[in-house]
């Protein structure tokens, strides 16, 4: 698998696959620590290359009805080879397979709503009157710069490269260094299913040379980024050198909110998944559970021993629901912020401790924080540890969720059908979940409030973002409009 998808290098440029000329990069296997490649990331003369491909605009010319028939055969590509990606992705981010398998699923999915929009860009004509008419026209804003983690390195990559390709953009997409192989293999499968070469650019490479080298880039005329708060922030400065378009999704400290009157089974359950799913690498991770506090002990319970069934293991294992984290440096990164919580004296309800062996595994992990005062609360952990806040009422239920920077998803729980909307319209939150946990679907819009960044992901209006509207004035009537003709 691994020898077909790397033979010729880890970069794709113009439609060539070739090796980067850049940093060498070990790609290892978390779950086990064993390697799984050998790459060469890229140089900054790659990025050039990659964006002097880029340039051509050629792709924006192709009429909107066979971008449509060209996304659509990138699906079914996609759908095609749907075991082999989804084994490649497993393996590198250390995901369980049954995940995997539908963010697969997914990104063919979201590829196939995009690949229904080009047709439906349309222009308007504008009212001025007399002799004047206007008219008004969408065009694509040009090279895209599209960035991406590695927590969902091909349901990241799909989201960004589908509208920016249904809008007629051409893009130089950079994954992250230790998680390059899926996007690779969906830029040949792109070849594959015929966009022409240089329409999409594969450039894996660290973030503050290689990425910030391209963000910077004077041919890139739109920045997609999605990653840290932190490193948003450097992109954004970044941006603002040359005012190039940006979205921006960042970071989460995401609440449930957990009603007495709601199933608690049920909400036991989606609590557990919304944030132990991924092993807790999910920006919208839901780590802040927020309970009422007269079902405080009975909820708890009922979290408690959910978390305690989750199957950790093996990813590659059907049977397995937790694989295990990105490295072993996240991993200890991820202690140290329990341990931090340990030391100002919290109560570690579950897990908390490294297990033994080579693989990057850390347990579902809860810790009980009854006065909402812990530092836990304020930062993004990125791992399977949820904090279980108690609240009085709806007021104090909402103050506690927003008391954050950042603002991605919450998830209400509650047997009150007034209550769920109610809610959702005062929370500052880019998404709202009401007695389910789920989070993206490819015709909802997606994306944060505060510092949780900007602009949306999925959904039609995406299409704006990688659009720029021009206007047309002209002249119709007989005799010269010019005052000094
Ligand atoms: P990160 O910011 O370190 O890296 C993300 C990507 O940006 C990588 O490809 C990296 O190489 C690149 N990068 C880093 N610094 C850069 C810079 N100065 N200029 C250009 N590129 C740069 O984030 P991470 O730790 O890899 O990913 C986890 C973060 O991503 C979390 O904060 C998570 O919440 C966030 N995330 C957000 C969403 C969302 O939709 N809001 C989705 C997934 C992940």
């Amino acid at each position: 698998m691994m020898s077909t998808t790397l033979e010729q290098g880890a970069l794709l440029i113009d439609g060539e696959a070739r090796a980067g000329a850049g940093a060498a990069q070990t790609i290892i296997e978390p779950a086990t620590g064993a390697t799984l490649a050998e790459i060469t990331l890229a140089s900054r003369a790659d990025v050039d290359a990659a964006v002097a491909a880029a340039l051509d605009g050629k792709w924006g010319r192709v009429g909107a009805a066979d971008r449509s028939a060209l996304l659509h055969r990138l699906a079914d590509a996609i759908e095609g080879r749907a075991d082999e990606l989804t084994e490649l992705e497993a393996r590198n981010v250390g995901k369980a397979i049954t995940s995997v398998r539908g963010e697969v699923r997914a990104a063919a999915g979201v590829l196939r709503y995009f690949a229904s929009v080009p047709g439906a860009v349309e222009g308007r004509s504008n009212p001025i009157g007399g002799s004047l008419h206007s008219y008004s026209v969408k065009q694509p804003v040009g090279v895209c710069a599209q960035i991406v983690p590695w927590n969902y390195p091909l349901s990241m990559a799909t989201a960004k490269i589908a509208p920016a390709l249904a809008a007629g953009c051409s893009t130089v997409l950079k994954p992250d260094a230790q998680t390059p192989l899926s996007a690779l293999l969906l830029a040949r499968l792109a070849l594959e299913a015929g966009l022409p070469p240089g329409v999409l650019n594969v450039v894996p490479g660290d973030g503050p040379g290689i990425g910030a080298y391209l963000v910077a880039h004077p041919g890139v005329d739109k920045v997609s980024f999605t990653g840290s708060t932190a490193s948003g922030t450097e992109v954004m400065r970044s941006c603002a050198d040359s005012i190039k378009r940006l979205t921006l999704e960042l970071g989460g400290k995401s609440p449930s909110l957990v009603f007495a009157d709601a199933d608690l089974e049920r909400a036991a359950a989606g609590c557990a998944w919304s944030v132990y799913g991924a092993a807790g690498q999910s920006c919208e991770a839901r780590s802040r559970v927020l309970v009422e506090r007269s079902v405080l002990d009975d909820f708890t319970g009922r979290f408690l021993d959910r978390a305690a069934k989750l199957r950790v293991g093996d990813p590659l294992e059907d049977a397995t629901q937790i694989g295990s984290l990105i490295s072993r440096a996240h991993r200890d990164r991820v202690h140290s912020f329990v341990e931090g919580a340990l030391a100002a004296g919290a109560e570690v309800l579950r897990g908390g401790t490294i297990p033994a062996g080579d693989g990057a595994f850390y347990p579902p992990t809860a810790i009980a924080d009854p006065d909402h005062g812990l530092d836990i609360e304020r930062s993004e952990v990125f791992g399977p540890v949820a904090t279980i806040v108690p609240f009085d009422d709806e007021a104090d239920a909402i103050r506690l969720a927003d008391d954050t920077r950042f603002g991605l998803m919450a998830t209400i729980w509650t047997g009150d059908p007034a209550r769920g909307p109610r809610i959702a319209g005062r929370l500052d939150s880019g998404t709202v979940g009401i007695n389910m946990p789920f989070t993206s679907f490819p015709g909802v819009p997606f994306g944060g409030f505060k510092q949780s960044g900007f602009g949306r992901e999925f959904g039609f209006d995406t299409l704006d973002d990688y659009l720029e509207t021009k206007s047309v004035i002209m002249w119709t009537g007989r005799k010269s409009p010019i005052p000094i003709d």
